[in-house]
Protein backbone atom coordinates (compact mmCIF):
# COMPACT_ATOMS: atom_id res chain seq x y z
CA UNK A 1 0.00 0.00 0.00
CA UNK A 2 1.51 3.11 -1.07
CA UNK A 3 2.35 5.58 1.52
CA UNK A 4 4.61 8.70 2.41
CA UNK A 5 7.77 7.11 4.17
CA UNK A 6 9.57 10.36 5.01
CA UNK A 7 10.34 11.62 8.14
CA UNK A 8 7.53 13.29 9.25
CA UNK A 9 9.34 15.61 11.14
CA UNK A 10 11.06 16.97 7.66
CA UNK A 11 7.32 17.13 6.28
CA UNK A 12 6.60 19.94 8.77
CA UNK A 13 10.00 21.80 8.04
CA UNK A 14 9.14 21.59 4.56
CA UNK A 15 5.75 23.69 5.18
CA UNK A 16 7.18 25.32 7.89
CA UNK A 17 4.14 24.39 10.03
CA UNK A 18 3.26 21.98 13.01
CA UNK A 19 1.44 19.27 11.21
CA UNK A 20 1.58 17.40 14.58
CA UNK A 21 2.68 13.85 12.91
CA UNK A 22 4.65 12.53 16.56
CA UNK A 23 1.88 12.92 18.93
CA UNK A 24 3.21 13.48 22.42
CA UNK A 25 6.33 15.09 21.09
CA UNK A 26 5.10 17.84 18.81
CA UNK A 27 3.67 19.43 22.40
CA UNK A 28 7.23 19.45 23.99
CA UNK A 29 10.38 21.57 23.13
CA UNK A 30 11.93 18.78 21.16
CA UNK A 31 9.82 19.07 18.30
CA UNK A 32 11.90 19.82 15.72
CA UNK A 33 10.02 22.96 14.50
CA UNK A 34 10.53 24.27 18.01
CA UNK A 35 13.63 23.75 18.02
CA UNK A 36 13.83 25.55 14.27
CA UNK A 37 12.56 29.04 15.95
CA UNK A 38 15.15 29.37 18.77
CA UNK A 39 17.88 32.10 17.09
CA UNK A 40 21.13 31.10 16.99
CA UNK A 41 24.35 32.85 15.61
CA UNK A 42 24.44 30.15 12.80
CA UNK A 43 20.90 30.25 11.97
CA UNK A 44 20.57 33.92 11.68
CA UNK A 45 23.24 34.55 8.96
CA UNK A 46 20.66 32.54 6.85
CA UNK A 47 19.47 34.36 3.62
CA UNK A 48 15.46 35.23 3.73
CA UNK A 49 13.57 32.82 1.30
CA UNK A 50 12.33 35.00 -1.14
CA UNK A 51 8.47 35.82 -1.06
CA UNK A 52 5.94 32.94 -2.44
CA UNK A 53 3.62 33.45 -5.54
CA UNK A 54 0.23 33.19 -5.25
CA UNK A 55 0.51 29.25 -6.76
CA UNK A 56 3.34 28.51 -4.34
CA UNK A 57 1.49 29.30 -1.75
CA UNK A 58 -2.15 28.05 -2.94
CA UNK A 59 0.69 24.42 -3.49
CA UNK A 60 1.66 24.75 0.00
CA UNK A 61 -1.72 24.79 1.83
CA UNK A 62 -2.29 21.61 -0.67
CA UNK A 63 0.68 20.34 0.72
CA UNK A 64 0.24 20.69 4.37
CA UNK A 65 -3.60 19.11 3.18
CA UNK A 66 -1.88 15.93 2.15
CA UNK A 67 1.01 15.54 4.92
CA UNK A 68 -1.80 15.99 7.55
CA UNK A 69 -3.70 13.07 6.41
CA UNK A 70 -1.16 11.17 5.15
CA UNK A 71 -2.29 11.33 1.48
CA UNK A 72 -0.05 11.08 -1.91
CA UNK A 73 -0.54 13.15 -4.49
CA UNK A 74 -2.23 10.33 -6.71
CA UNK A 75 -5.10 9.84 -3.83
CA UNK A 76 -5.27 13.08 -3.19
CA UNK A 77 -6.40 14.42 -6.56
CA UNK A 78 -9.34 11.56 -6.40
CA UNK A 79 -10.68 12.70 -3.48
CA UNK A 80 -10.41 16.34 -5.04
CA UNK A 81 -12.48 15.33 -8.07
CA UNK A 82 -14.96 13.49 -5.84
CA UNK A 83 -15.23 17.04 -3.79
CA UNK A 84 -16.16 18.83 -6.65
CA UNK A 85 -18.55 16.26 -7.84
CA UNK A 86 -20.84 16.09 -4.83
CA UNK A 87 -23.13 19.49 -4.16
CA UNK A 88 -21.85 21.86 -1.97
CA UNK A 89 -18.52 23.52 -1.45
CA UNK A 90 -15.65 22.21 -2.93
CA UNK A 91 -13.18 22.93 -0.58
CA UNK A 92 -15.62 21.76 2.40
CA UNK A 93 -16.33 18.70 0.77
CA UNK A 94 -12.72 17.67 0.65
CA UNK A 95 -11.95 18.65 4.19
CA UNK A 96 -15.05 16.18 5.15
CA UNK A 97 -14.05 13.76 2.45
CA UNK A 98 -10.76 13.38 4.21
CA UNK A 99 -11.76 13.50 7.65
CA UNK A 100 -14.29 10.43 7.16
CA UNK A 101 -10.99 8.34 6.18
CA UNK A 102 -10.45 5.54 9.10
CA UNK A 103 -7.25 6.15 10.08
CA UNK A 104 -8.44 9.76 10.46
CA UNK A 105 -11.46 8.53 12.82
CA UNK A 106 -9.25 6.13 15.04
CA UNK A 107 -7.17 9.14 15.51
CA UNK A 108 -10.00 11.66 16.69
CA UNK A 109 -10.89 8.84 18.93
CA UNK A 110 -7.89 9.10 20.82
CA UNK A 111 -7.16 5.47 20.26
CA UNK A 112 -3.61 6.90 18.56
CA UNK A 113 -1.82 10.23 19.21
CA UNK A 114 -1.27 11.25 16.00
CA UNK A 115 -2.71 9.83 12.17
CA UNK A 116 0.63 8.17 11.29
CA UNK A 117 0.32 6.41 14.22
CA UNK A 118 -3.60 5.65 13.70
CA UNK A 119 -2.77 4.41 10.56
CA UNK A 120 -0.06 1.65 11.31
CA UNK A 121 -3.09 0.09 13.58
CA UNK A 122 -5.34 0.30 11.38
CA UNK A 123 -3.25 -1.64 9.06
CA UNK A 124 -1.73 -3.40 11.60
CA UNK A 125 -5.90 -4.88 11.37
CA UNK A 126 -6.67 -4.03 15.32
CA UNK A 127 -10.01 -2.62 14.29
CA UNK A 128 -13.73 -3.82 13.00
CA UNK A 129 -15.97 -1.30 11.24
CA UNK A 130 -19.19 -2.50 11.77
CA UNK A 131 -17.79 -6.38 13.18
CA UNK A 132 -16.18 -6.83 10.16
CA UNK A 133 -11.93 -6.76 10.24
CA UNK A 134 -10.78 -3.76 8.11
CA UNK A 135 -7.35 -2.62 7.74
CA UNK A 136 -7.56 0.34 4.61
CA UNK A 137 -6.47 3.21 6.45
CA UNK A 138 -8.66 5.01 3.31
CA UNK A 139 -11.50 3.44 3.90
CA UNK A 140 -14.62 5.92 4.55
CA UNK A 141 -16.85 5.88 7.26
CA UNK A 142 -20.38 6.82 7.38
CA UNK A 143 -23.06 8.23 9.83
CA UNK A 144 -23.78 5.10 12.02
CA UNK A 145 -20.79 3.27 11.39
CA UNK A 146 -19.31 1.44 14.51
CA UNK A 147 -15.10 1.61 15.65
CA UNK A 148 -14.38 -1.34 17.78
CA UNK A 149 -10.79 -2.67 18.73
CA UNK A 150 -10.51 -6.47 17.89
CA UNK A 151 -10.62 -9.25 20.59
CA UNK A 152 -7.36 -10.14 20.30
CA UNK A 153 -5.88 -6.53 20.21
CA UNK A 154 -7.49 -6.03 23.96
CA UNK A 155 -4.53 -8.35 25.47
CA UNK A 156 -1.84 -6.01 23.98
CA UNK A 157 0.06 -3.61 26.35
CA UNK A 158 -0.91 -0.73 24.12
CA UNK A 159 -4.40 -1.28 24.39
CA UNK A 160 -4.13 -1.73 28.19
CA UNK A 161 -2.13 1.76 28.69
CA UNK A 162 -4.68 3.26 26.71
CA UNK A 163 -7.29 1.81 29.10
CA UNK A 164 -5.82 4.38 31.53
CA UNK A 165 -5.42 7.41 29.42
CA UNK A 166 -8.56 7.56 27.68
CA UNK A 167 -10.32 9.44 30.06
CA UNK A 168 -8.85 12.55 29.45
CA UNK A 169 -9.13 12.88 25.55
CA UNK A 170 -11.18 14.90 23.77
CA UNK A 171 -13.59 13.56 20.87
CA UNK A 172 -15.19 16.07 18.49
CA UNK A 173 -19.04 16.47 18.63
CA UNK A 174 -19.70 14.50 15.52
CA UNK A 175 -18.32 11.15 17.33
CA UNK A 176 -18.86 9.08 20.39
CA UNK A 177 -17.68 6.87 22.37
CA UNK A 178 -17.96 4.04 25.15
CA UNK A 179 -14.92 4.81 27.55
CA UNK A 180 -15.67 1.70 29.24
CA UNK A 181 -15.65 -0.51 26.06
CA UNK A 182 -13.35 1.65 24.26
CA UNK A 183 -16.08 1.42 21.20
CA UNK A 184 -16.58 4.40 18.63
CA UNK A 185 -19.91 5.45 17.03
CA UNK A 186 -19.90 8.00 14.33
CA UNK A 187 -22.98 10.25 14.91
CA UNK A 188 -23.03 12.20 12.05
CA UNK A 189 -20.69 13.41 9.55
CA UNK A 190 -18.75 16.11 10.40
CA UNK A 191 -19.43 19.62 8.95
CA UNK A 192 -16.61 21.63 7.15
CA UNK A 193 -16.68 24.63 9.22
CA UNK A 194 -16.74 21.97 12.54
CA UNK A 195 -12.75 20.62 11.18
CA UNK A 196 -10.13 21.98 12.71
CA UNK A 197 -7.11 22.24 10.31
CA UNK A 198 -3.98 24.12 9.82
CA UNK A 199 -4.27 24.66 6.00
CA UNK A 200 -6.51 26.95 3.77
CA UNK A 201 -8.83 24.21 1.54
CA UNK A 202 -9.73 27.56 -0.45
CA UNK A 203 -6.60 27.52 -1.57
CA UNK A 204 -6.41 24.09 -2.54
CA UNK A 205 -9.23 24.86 -4.43
CA UNK A 206 -7.98 27.51 -6.25
CA UNK A 207 -4.84 25.05 -6.85
CA UNK A 208 -6.76 22.50 -8.78
CA UNK A 209 -8.64 25.09 -10.63
CA UNK A 210 -6.20 26.30 -12.46
FE1 LIG B 1 5.93 18.29 13.28
FE2 LIG B 1 5.42 17.04 15.58
FE3 LIG B 1 7.82 16.76 14.39
FE4 LIG B 1 7.10 19.05 15.57
S1 LIG B 1 7.44 17.06 16.55
S2 LIG B 1 8.10 18.86 13.58
S3 LIG B 1 4.90 19.16 15.06
S4 LIG B 1 5.84 16.09 13.58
Amino acid sequence: MARNTQAVCRLCRRVDSKLMLKGERCFTSKCALERKNVPTKRRSTFRRRPKKSDRGLQLLEKQKARYTYGVLERQFRRFFAEAKRLPGIAGENLLVLLERRLDNVVYRLGFANSRPQARQLVQHGHFLLNGRKTDIPSCLVKSGDVIAWREASTQTEYYKVLVEEIEGRIVPGWLEMDRQKLVGRVLALPAGGDIEVTFNEKAIVEYYSR
